[in-house]
This record gives structure tokens, C-alpha cells and sequence, in this order.
């Protein structure tokens, strides 16, 4: 997949026509950066235009009394945004001679600067290659590459961070940088995304794993717990055995393999120990594969399952009494778990 032309194919056709998208004055995108940090477009425009019709350079805005630029301010709420933007002008008058600073370097020292802010600046103005990490561009990274560990962990939040930087075109990065976030912005927004419509739907992983709405992962919302499933996928003739799961719990009335559940991961041959015991497969079966790890995700759940194949000759004795071998066809007619239709997407012994 090309990710970052398909989102700028994307936004070249949806942008909103935003002032500071008109320009490249790195105070003018600063001056936007910060009224847009805790402040919704709508309301953060006529603040930014206000701004720049009172102040039209950074070296008017840092010559202006604080008194006058926090009226400016009123009704924006956040009014260390106001104070931060006053000293560092003053900053930029004082230190970089009135020239708003042009490396990554000099722009995160402003006060009020953090990351996200300097990459924006850096990108917009100069065409430097630093990959914007905010909230939008986190919930699209996180849905389309699947990142199943909490986004407010320093774990998730790195993982979201390289792949910014991993997709991030080199040669257009303030485009780059503008699609995702705009796309963040209008089509994958936080409560129903327009999936039907959107041009990463092949590939989005939230999507395929019908995800959506789970991803992206907050660790202080809710606790996701660990489940690892160790299915025994036991063949005969051109018969899967299946059960449906008819206790309460995840996937109650779905049919699924023999399985072991854990919450923490079980060795391969405490795996077979188990299935030998509880199934007598070792007498009856021969053991043909043993899959990679199946990630899957749900509300309060994320699974790792490893499917065991195993083929008989006879019908072995744990399902004597119970007439449960059906094609892979009727399998999916009754209805499986998302994750062991994938599975079946995967192999295709059983067609
Ligand atoms: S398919 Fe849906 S979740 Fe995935 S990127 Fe598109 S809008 Fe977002």
C-alpha cells in the first residue's frame, strides 16, 4: 500500500480552504498551530484572523503589551496559549533578530512548542521532514496499521510514532503532514468513520478486523486483558470438528475448534499435553501444523490464537457421541468468530 499518496490523493480533493493553508510565514502557521491546539477549527478562525489583522508581524505581536494580546485572547479559553505566544515573539524579536526560527531544533525551544507543534511549523514552512503526531494522526495510524497497544502508553505512543515517520513522504512532507491530518479531521473521525467511503478500506486493519470503533487502544479507559487461545483443528476425511460455545462469554452461540484459554501464554508442549489429555489426540491423531500467532482484538479483549491441525483416520473418541464434523462451507454457514474465518482465509487445505 502506498499510504501517504493515497491520503494525499485524498485530501487533494477534500481540503477545506483554511487561511494558514495559504501560506508559508511560519508565524502566520504558528500563530494557527497554537490557537488550534485545545480549539475546534470554527471556533479558532476569526481568533487567527484577528490576530493577524492587530499583529501583522511576529515583531508587532512581541511590541504589543501582554495586556492587549490577552484581550485578544478573550473567549479562547487556555490563556497560558495567549501568555506563551507573547513571550516567545518576544523571544524571536530578542534572540533570532525577528526572523521566526527555521530549524527543528530552534523552533521546539519556543515556549509553548512541543513536538507536535515544531513538526507542524517545521514541515508547513520549510518542507522538513518531521512526521505530525497529534490526536487525529494517531487514531488514523493506529486504525490503518493496527497498532494494538495503548496509544497513551510510551509503548503505543512509540510504536505510532515510527510508523509516522516510517510512512511520512520525504519528498512532500507538509502535504503529507496536511493529509493525514485533515483526513483525521473529516473521514476517520472518532465516532462512525466514514469506512463505505474511504479509499484505505482495503487495508485499514480496524476495518478488516472490525475494529473500528475499539481502535484506538486507551489503557486509562478501559482494561484490555490478555486471552491466548491454543485451538486443536482436527481434520477427518473433509470434516472440521466443530463446537458451539454455548456458555456466556465472548462468541456465546458461535462455533469455534476445541480450544485451551489462557491469560498468559502456554508453552507448545504444555499445548499438546493438554489436548492429549483432554482429547486423547497423541493415540488417534497426527499432528500436521502449527500456525503463527492470529492477533485479533476486541472491546475488552486482545487474543492471540494458535491454531494445532491435526488429522485422524477415525473418528476419534472425544466425538463419537457428538455429530460435529462439517466442511468448511458449512462451518461459515452457521457463524464463527471473525478470527477463525481469517483463519480459514489463510489456509485453504479445506476447500
Ligand atoms: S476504513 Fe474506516 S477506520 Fe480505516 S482509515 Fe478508513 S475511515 Fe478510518
Amino acid at each position: 500500500m502506498n499510504f501517504s499518496n493515497s491520503i494525499i490523493q485524498w485530501y487533494l480533493k477534500h481540503k477545506r480552504d483554511l487561511p494558514w493553508r495559504d501560506t508559508l510565514d511560519p508565524y502566520k502557521i504558528w500563530l494557527s498551530e497554537i490557537i488550534l491546539q485545545q480549539t475546534r477549527v470554527e471556533q479558532g478562525l476569526p481568533y487567527y484572523l484577528k490576530f493577524t489583522d492587530a499583529f501583522p508581524t511576529i515583531t508587532d505581536l512581541a511590541n504589543a503589551s501582554e495586556d492587549i494580546v490577552l484581550k485578544h485572547w478573550q473567549g479562547l479559553g487556555y490563556y497560558s496559549r495567549a501568555r506563551n505566544l507573547h513571550h516567545s515573539a518576544q523571544t524571536v524579536r530578542d534572540r533570532f533578530q525577528g526572523r521566526f526560527p527555521s530549524s527543528y531544533s530552534e523552533i521546539i525551544s519556543l515556549k509553548g512548542v512541543g513536538e507536535y507543534t515544531a513538526a507542524a511549523i517545521a514541515s508547513f514552512s520549510y518542507n522538513l521532514p518531521h512526521a505530525v503526531v497529534d490526536g487525529n494522526v494517531i487514531r488514523v495510524i493506529s486504525r490503518v496499521f493496527g497498532v494494538l497497544d495503548p496509544v497513551d502508553s510510551m509503548f503505543g505512543l512509540g510504536e505510532v510514532k515510527s510508523i509516522a515517520a516510517r510512512e511520512l513522504d520525504l519528498e512532500r512532507p507538509a502535504l503529507h503532514n496536511q493529509a493525514i491530518m485533515e483526513f483525521g479531521a473529516l473521514q476517520c473521525v472518532p465516532v462512525n468513520p466514514n469506512c463505505r467511503d474511504c479509499p484505505l478500506s482495503g487495508v485499514c486493519y480496524a476495518k478488516k478486523m472490525e475494529v473500528v470503533k475499539e481502535i484506538p487502544l486507551k489503557s486509562k479507559k478501559t482494561a484490555v486483558k490478555n486471552l491466548f487461545l491454543y485451538y486443536a483443528v482436527v481434520k477427518y476425511k473433509n470434516g472440521l470438528f466443530v463446537k458451539r460455545r454455548d456458555s456466556e462469554g465472548i462468541w456465546k452461540g458461535l462455533y469455534d475448534f476445541p480450544v485451551l484459554e489462557s491469560e498468559t501464554p502456554i508453552l507448545e508442549e504444555q499445548v499438546l499435553s493438554f489436548f492429549n489429555k483432554e482429547y486423547a489426540l497423541s493415540n488417534q491423531a497426527v499432528l500436521t501444523d502449527i500456525s503463527p500467532a492470529y492477533r485479533h482484538l476486541l472491546s475488552h479483549r486482545k487474543i492471540e490464537a494458535r491454531f494445532f491441525r491435526f488429522e485422524v483416520n477415525n473418528i476419534p473418541s472425544f466425538s463419537l457421541d457428538k455429530a460435529n464434523w462439517f466442511s468448511v462451507d458449512k462451518i461459515l454457514e452457521k457463524g464463527v468468530p471473525r478470527l477463525i474465518e481469517r483463519y480459514f482465509e489463510a489456509i485453504n487445505l479445506y476447500k
